[in-house]
């Protein structure tokens, strides 16, 4: 399939979408996160997956309706409507491109790089760019976010308020980064200010279904499949996806992006998007992490789905 820019016919690709299930489920390794306490309520077993393609036919299955926290995937979608406010070079200077390596709320990987951040995916990088997000008050700049990961997603999504608490009051790491970010000059306007609305933007809630949507958008070049809508340009969306395949799963990156051949970004909470660049894209869900912070099953079904359909970027068949 890779050569012909589509999936295959619907029903080959609930097939291959079961099988997926089936081999994720073989995994009971991992655990659920519980540094953010109202994570750790998060039922184990509980598993989602749902296929958008670009040209909006969408397959699901399992619990693709469940809620959750979309967590450290807002970053890419952030950074996207931050691209399109101040441009690719800014983009490229103030916030970088490149992997760490290390954890991704890692204070070394800023250290080392004399307080710049080093990409958007990791924590310096993500809080940095949410400085960036326009507006004249902090609630200005969270209907920035809301609205506009609203509009990748195609429906209005909405904040959980016990996540977005229980991080609050747990975030001194995030405070001390942004603070960090402040003294070295990276960071625009207040610190505490930015990480209030950083923490509120990882509380949106989401269901795999709005991953694989979000997601789409991206394969589709900025324009959302299934509303039509153009939310960002062809290059933001190319540049997005370019940093996810770098730094999307944390320092587990590289072994990612030779495993699985695309792009894709993990959160806490368990989500997983795998984008697929003029195809579509693969949002799940399933809480338990392996000791990067990566959903095991999701990434097993990712691995599954990029060879049964043909996915993998650098293949050449
Ligand atoms: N809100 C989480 C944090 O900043 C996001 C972490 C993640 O999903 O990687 O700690």
């Amino acid at each position: 399939y890779a050569a012909t820019g589509r999936l295959p016919a619907a029903s080959e690709v609930d097939g291959i979408l079961e099988r997926a299930r089936e081999r994720a489920f073989r995994h009971h390794e991992g655990k659920v996160a519980d540094y953010i306490p109202a994570l750790a309520n998060a039922d184990p077993e509980v598993f989602g997956i749902a296929i958008t393609e670009r040209n909006g036919r969408v397959h699901q299955l399992g619990s693709y309706d469940h809620a959750f926290s979309i967590q450290s995937i807002s970053k890419v979608f952030v950074y996207a409507l931050v691209c399109e406010v101040i441009g690719h070079e800014a983009a490229l200077k103030t916030i970088g491109v490149n992997a760490t390596g290390l954890p991704f709320n890692s204070v070394m990987a800023l250290e080392l790089n004399g307080g710049h951040p080093l990409n958007p995916m990791v924590n310096a990088g993500a809080i940095a760019t949410t400085s960036c997000v326009p507006g004249n008050s902090a609630a200005e700049r969270w209907e920035f976010i809301q609205s506009g990961l609203s509009a990748f997603a195609g429906r209005p999504l909405a904040m959980d308020e016990d996540v977005y608490r229980s991080e609050a009051l747990t975030n001194q790491r995030n405070q001390g980064i942004a603070r960090l970010l402040n003294a070295y000059g990276y960071l625009k306007g207040d610190s505490d200010e930015t990480v209030d609305v950083y923490t509120r933007q990882c509380s949106l809630l989401v269901d795999a279904h709005d991953l694989s949507v979000m997601g789409a958008t991206l394969a589709d070049g900025g324009v959302n499949p299934v509303t039509g809508k153009r939310i960002v340009g062809e290059q933001v969306a190319r540049d997005a996806l370019a940093v996810m395949a770098t730094a999307g799963l944390y320092e587990r990156s590289g072994e990612w992006l030779v495993q699985i051949g695309l792009p894709g970004k993990s959160g806490v909470a368990g989500g997983l998007l795998t984008v697929a660049p003029g195809k579509g894209a693969v949002g799940s869900y399933a809480p338990r992490l392996d000791e990067a912070g990566n959903s095991v099953r999701g990434q097993v079904a990712a691995a599954y789905l990029s060879r049964a359909l043909g996915l993998n970027l650098f293949a050449s068949s």
